[in-house]
């Protein structure tokens, strides 16, 4: 899923595992895939416009079996 940051105010790529682990931490930290460091009180906040690193991150991790055609 996609977290706003409040910091930067791009939507970042965030797991599912993270989210998980974050809720456990006392700071409510969650780190996203391009290693940014998002405050849980982004999740409140619009949307903005996708960070270019995660969009370039999530694209490798997925598996390259989806093909035109
Ligand atoms: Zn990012």
């Amino acid at each position: 899923m996609t977290v706003t940051c409040c910091i930067d105010n791009h939507a970042h790529q965030v797991l599912d595992v993270e989210l998980a682990s974050a809720a456990s931490r006392p700071a409510g930290l969650v780190q996203a895939v391009c290693g940014h460091v998002i405050a849980a009180a982004a999740m409140v906040a619009p949307d903005g416009p996708p960070c270019a690193l995660c969009t370039a991150v999530m694209d490798v991790r997925q598996p390259r079996d989806r093909r035109h055609g």
